[in-house]
């Protein structure tokens, strides 16, 4: 039978990432390290274990099927391959930075300056797209040195929090490209890989909105129930459960993580008393 091969990352930032993923899509495989290749013992799938910078070949060539990688590398790599799903981690983006000390006047800081980056390509389309003439010097980790040792001027790296610049007396004056963890894929899949790849997908998105989502419960006064169902819309509306006790309520609604914190002021203000709010582990509309 046909099996869907699909690469992840073998060290690094997104390899233990991309393996949960996987598992929270309920595929079981050996978790062995050292291994090249391996198979799900409960899905038609093999996982190929490889570097980040040469899974947009893989994928292309059809060595895999899909892959799991930074959108970064997908851009930087610029092979025939399709983007399927954004996956929600490995936030971060590529910027310039500069030393602390120096005096940032716009893009044309850049003029004649050499920039050490492993993103040559997206650097230089950059450059040309600013009109800016500088010289790239590419090497392929630890960038953040490379004015420290007057290797270059400035860098073009990737950030997240910025302590990496910081420590090495960098500062991030522009942002390239906004990135994040992807899913890609071999644009010539067959018909049954298609099959597997959409199962796949489905409990991806699955995983993904449960890992966006909270569920949330709380009481409050019959009064108030108006009110919150305005702010917490949940899926389709919220679950009102009478109490015990005369003129109070349950509510159970979802929230997003990521304006839960309001949300939470807001049903305070209210009047929510008892709020509970709990992981929600697949989620499935
Ligand atoms: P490989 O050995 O596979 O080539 P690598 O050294 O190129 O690995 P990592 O440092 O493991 O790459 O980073 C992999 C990806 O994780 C990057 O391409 C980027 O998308 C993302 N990433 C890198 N640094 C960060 C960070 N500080 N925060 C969040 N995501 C990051
Ligand atoms: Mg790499």
């Amino acid at each position: 039978m046909n099996r869907l091969k699909i690469a992840i990352q073998k060290s690094g930032r997104l390899n233990e990432k991309s393996r949960s993923l996987l598992a929270e899509c309920g595929i079981k495989f050996p978790n062995g390290t050292g291994l090249l290749k391996t198979s799900a013992r409960n899905f038609p799938v093999d996982i190929l274990f490889l570097r980040d910078d040469d899974i947009p070949q893989y994928v292309e060539q059809q060595v895999a099927d899909i892959g799991i990688l930074g959108e970064n590398v997908v851009y930087e790599k610029n092979r025939n391959v399709s983007t399927l799903e954004k996956l929600g981690f490995a936030n971060c983006r590529l910027s310039l930075a500069i030393p602390g000390e120096d005096r940032f006047t716009g893009p044309e800081y850049f003029n004649n300056k050499r920039i050490a980056t492993s993103h040559p390509r997206l650097l230089s389309e950059y450059l040309s797209a600013n009109s800016i003439s500088a010289r790239i010097e590419e090497i392929s980790g630890s960038v953040e040195i490379a004015p420290g040792i007057g290797l270059a001027d400035a860098i073009c790296d990737i950030v997240s929090s910025g302590s990496t610049l910081d420590t090495n007396g960098l500062r991030e004056v522009i942002t390239i490209l906004d990135s994040q963890a992807v899913i890609i894929g071999n644009k010539d899949l067959d018909d049954e890989k298609k099959a597997i790849l959409a199962k796949l997908l489905f409990r991806i998105r699955a995983v993904k909105r449960s890992n966006e989502n909270k569920y949330i419960l709380l009481n409050a006064p019959e009064s108030a129930v108006g009110e919150i169902c305005r702010i917490l819309p949940g899926i389709k509306s919220p679950t009102i459960l009478p109490l015990a006790e005369k003129g109070w309520c349950s509510l159970h609604s979802v929230v997003r993580e990521d304006d839960f914190w309001e949300r939470i002021d807001q049903l305070r203000k209210a009047g929510a008393e008892g709020i509970l709010v709990i992981p929600i582990e697949k989620m499935i509309l």
